[in-house]
């Protein structure tokens, strides 16, 4: 095998597990019953987390702690400038505290250290930038209604908000979306994902430090069941702001339907980049490798779907094996590594059941594919992948694998290659790669998706807008839409 893998290294790991206890209207308190659950590393195998295990009481707690916060308007009335300059010391402390939360973030998830404390760092960014969006709230004013007519439209806060968290960008996806809550003037509940739950709740304690009144944000440590089922239904809560499965999306849809409280899912994705012939092949392979190995590929924005023209198709997988060869996978505690670990043995399975799925239907293994043992550490690896000749009707052309694994396709004309990236459920993000400027802008326009790259891949930024098309998701993050997410709208027209 001669691909890079990283060596283990003498990393200190903590002495003991970190402690996680619920935060409910300003206190840290385990369950009633004493129950707790906790988080052994997929890379190291050592506990990590033991954290308090929430039931019924617990979330039923939570939520009335969060509505009372609410109704009693210390944080819904506050002006901008106040929750502004709340938000701004959050994004201080969290930059206080980026090696303490990565290490943590690391030894939960298996993602490498340096991408842990980029995503720890750039969130504080996220707390930055909403909180210059808690200084622009405001509507439209109607003065064309008649002499003695008047109307104001004005954005008020939601009000009690639900959010559930996955385990893939634990802290970032959290920042996606409670600062910009916040800013609105809602108040909040948080069940982060069970198997990445303790970033969470550091960040609970620099919101108590920030000076947050008690119960404006809870904490509810657990499990989808029942906790975040409860928070998903029940009628007290206004909104339920979600990211992870979409199977879980759906579930939590339904739930919400039941008094028909507004929802915002971020969801799965299976995310083509289409490459013509006349693109820059050198720059376009190393983005594809990029795209697709980052977070072990356990990224809702994983370019996972290459869609290559037949007459560059061997020239681009290429340079693209080759620079896979060069991703160094193994030890998330290394520095070099780019490649962690896979978050749990079942999900390692599961991902080389689609590539052996795949093989078994005739598609080629040009590189890798296989669950990795690492010499050094007890952990769930598995090794860059890619396959090659897929067709579309394959389960790994179609559904997210979450893995490190890319899946090459072929096509011939724009039209044919604009029908496969529209052939999905998912519609989260595209990607087109030419030199032709009216190539990229005619499949900007037809590619069914939230977010469209062109010459580039997996940009993001605070600013811009961040959400899926069809089964990836509905509403939108980031940007004025995602503030615009935590508002309602209320017109109040006076006769003068
Ligand atoms: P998941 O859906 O299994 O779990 C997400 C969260 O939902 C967890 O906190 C979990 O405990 C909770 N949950 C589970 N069942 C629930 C229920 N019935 N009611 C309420 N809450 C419940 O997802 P995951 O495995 O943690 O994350 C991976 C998935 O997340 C992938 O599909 C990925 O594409 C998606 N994702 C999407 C985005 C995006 O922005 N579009 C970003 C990151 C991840």
């Amino acid at each position: 095998n001669d691909m890079t893998m990283t060596a283990a290294v003498a990393h200190p790991l903590p002495k003991a597990p970190f402690e996680g206890r619920h935060l409910i209207d300003g206190i840290w308190q385990g369950s009633a019953d004493g129950a707790t659950f906790d988080r052994i590393s997929p890379s190291h195998g050592v506990v990590v987390s033991r954290s308090a295990r929430g039931g019924t009481a617990e979330t039923e707690a939570a939520i009335a702690a969060t509505r009372r916060a609410f109704d009693d308007g210390k944080w819904s009335r506050a002006t901008g400038k106040e929750r502004s300059t709340l938000l701004l010391k959050v994004a201080d402390l969290i930059e206080a505290n980026v090696e303490r939360m990565a290490l943590l973030e690391t030894l939960e998830s298996g993602k490498p250290i340096s991408q842990a404390r980029g995503e720890v760092a750039g969130a504080a960014d996220l707390w930055r930038y909403a909180a210059a969006l808690a200084r622009t709230l405001h509507g439209d004013s109607h003065n064309s209604l008649g002499e003695d007519m008047l109307a104001v439209v004005l954005k008020e806060p939601i009000g009690v908000v639900s959010i559930i968290t996955p385990w893939n960008f634990p802290f970032w996806i959290l920042s996606q979306k409670l600062p910009f809550a916040l800013a609105a003037g809602c108040t909040c509940v948080i069940k982060p994902s069970e198997m990445t739950p303790s970033t969470t709740v550091m960040l609970g304690e620099l919101l108590i430090e920030a000076g947050l009144p008690a119960g404006v944000v809870n904490i509810v440590l657990g499990f989808g069941q029942p906790v975040g089922a409860l928070m998903a239904e029940h009628p007290h809560v206004d909104m339920v702001s979600f990211t992870g499965s979409t199977a879980v999306g759906k579930a939590i849809s339904a739930a919400a339907s039941k008094t028909l409280k507004k929802v915002a899912l971020e969801l799965g994705g299976k995310n083509p980049q289409v490459i013509f012939p006349d693109a820059d092949l050198d720059a376009a392979a190393d983005a594809i490798t990029f795209g697709v190995y980052f977070n072990a590929g356990e990224c809702c924005n994983s370019g996972s779907r290459i869609i290559v023209h037949e007459d560059i198709a061997e020239a681009l997988v290429e340079k693209v094996v080759a620079l896979s060869r060069k991703v160094a996978f193994g030890d998330p505690l290394n520095p070099e590594t780019q490649v962690g670990a896979i978050i749990s043995p079942a999900h390692q399975q599961k991902i080389g059941a689609y590539v052996r799925d795949a093989v078994a239907s005739g598609a080629k293994l040009a590189l890798g594919g296989e669950a990795v043992h690492h010499p050094g550490l007890p952990g769930d690896f598995f090794s860059p992948t890619v396959v090659t000749n897929i067709s579309p009707d394959m389960p790994i052309a179609r559904e997210e694998v979450f893995g490190p694994v890319l899946a090459v396709l072929t096509f011939k004309t724009l039209e044919e290659a604009i029908s496969l990236v529209n052939d999905a459920s998912y519609g989260l993000s595209a990607g087109v790669w030419s030199e032709n400027v009216h190539t990229c802008l005619a499949f900007a326009r037809r590619a069914e998706a939230g977010t469209v790259w062109t010459n580039t891949w997996m940009d993001g930024f605070p600013e811009v807008a961040f959400g899926g098309f069809k089964q990836s998701g509905q509403g939108r993050e980031n940007g004025r839409y995602g503030l615009d997410e935590f508002l309602e709208i209320k017109s109040v027209v006076m006769r003068i």
